[in-house]
């Protein structure tokens, strides 16, 4: 197979394989206190220094959950109810009334922050617009943060795991930091892709499955005396923040995938020359296929492009039938494909969207994965558009 679809899923490294298969032979709880729970700790601390080192953050910041998933509803619903608790002990720190969530995250981030301002009714949701090149507004945010009373937390994305545009941080913890509010950054697809710094945030989020780690565990990283109640309760571990034992293997296979992105030398400027080398092929055998972000940085490993009148599940399946694996660019939910909303936030229409298809590459991938990826695209463009009311979008 040529797997070009790490954004989904990268596949596990062998480093994280070797240290899972080891975390798996000690057979200790790393809240117990014998040899054996001793030898379990240490596998936990030390994937917990491995991934605090990825973000430039401190071991006891980083608090394990099962994905990242659960990590941004720990850092939405924990921050808003933490302000609260704070609110209730001291009545001049305010609570939490608004609610700024770029167009463009993840769903796990759009789907809770909806959640919270249906269930708590001083809450605000605004969504924050971005250009057509998929880049915040900065300006809109300045706006935004002027406007309303109370507290806001902000939520955007390091970059986009559609589009691979990378997002202006920097200046987003700048307008935060000066307007005393709290900045949720979900760096999931940009973990060791670029260098990242925890203390431009408050609460970050991670997925080891997106970095060669294994799928079901994840982290949320809480700057030093931000607001944060826990939302599952039990054997207090993780300092009463995140109860149930620790998914040790799950969390060895995540330090060890930590670890390698930091001291992978190249790999970076590796994936870089791969993405150009596709999105140079793609366009050179097919002109009318449009590169979505071209405008802004990315991500040196992910290509989000249309073909026009193709559609993108079509070609899915004749991409899948030549061994080569992608994503749509738009969702599917209910057996029903939806536009992808990070494309309708850049403006770009329902039929463009419909054909939108996403490559991304990692560890994994060679020249030969890319020249696969794209013969078989221009293969079905070609027979496509001979053939048009078979295989071309309506
Ligand atoms: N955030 C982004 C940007 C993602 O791409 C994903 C997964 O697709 C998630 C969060 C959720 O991660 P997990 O699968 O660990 O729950």
């Amino acid at each position: 197979m040529h797997y070009c679809d790490h954004n989904a899923t990268s596949p596990l490294r062998p480093e994280s394989l070797a240290a899972m298969t080891h975390a798996l032979g000690v057979s200790g709880n790393p809240s117990s206190v014998h040899a054996n729970g001793r030898a379990a700790r240490a596998i936990v601390d030390d994937a917990r220094e491995k991934i605090a080192a990825l973000v430039g953050a401190k071991a006891d910041q980083v608090i394990f959950t099962s994905g990242a998933t659960e990590a941004a509803s720990l850092a939405l619903w924990g921050a808003v109810e933490g302000a609260l608790d704070q609110h209730e002990a001291d009545s001049k720190t305010a609570r939490i009334t608004r609610l700024f969530v770029s167009g463009i995250e993840h769903a796990c981030i759009q789907a809770t922050a909806a959640r919270i301002a249906e269930d708590l009714p001083w809450i605000r949701l605004s969504h924050l617009p971005v250009t057509a090149d998929g880049v915040l507004d900065i300006e809109a945010l300045r706006v935004a943060l002027r406007e309303g009373k109370g507290r806001a937390l902000v939520a955007v994305m390091a970059a986009n795991n559609e589009t691979g545009v990378i997002q202006p941080l920097e200046d987003v913890s700048r307008l935060c930091r000066e307007a005393g509010a709290l900045l949720l950054v979900d760096a999931v697809p940009a973990a060791g892709k670029i260098a990242l710094d925890f203390a431009l945030c408050d609460y970050m989020i991670l997925s080891a499955h997106k970095m060669g780690g294994p799928q079901g565990v994840g982290a949320l990283l809480v700057a030093d005396g931000a607001p944060l109640r826990p939302q599952i309760l039990g054997g207090g571990q993780q300092k009463g923040l995140r109860a149930g034992t620790e998914n040790l293997a799950g969390i060895a296979g995540f330090g060890a995938a930590a670890h390698t992105l930091l001291t992978a030398d190249g790999e970076r400027e590796r994936l870089a020359h791969l993405t150009d080398r596709f999105e140079t092929a793609l366009k050179k055998a097919l002109p009318d296929a449009v590169i979505f972000g071209t405008g802004a940085a990315r991500l040196c490993s992910t290509s989000n492009f249309a073909i026009p009148g193709i559609a993108s599940d079509t070609a899915l399946i004749a991409l899948d039938m030549d061994g080569v694996c992608m994503s749509a660019g738009s969702t599917c939910s209910s057996g029903k494909i939806a536009p992808s909303h990070v494309l309708t936030a850049m403006g770009v229409d329902a039929d463009t969207s419909a054909s939108a298809l996403r490559a991304s590459f990692g560890w994994s991938n060679t020249n030969e994965d890319v020249q696969a990826a794209v013969e078989s695209l221009v293969k079905l463009t070609e027979r496509a558009r001979r053939s048009p009311t078979t295989d071309r979008a309506a």
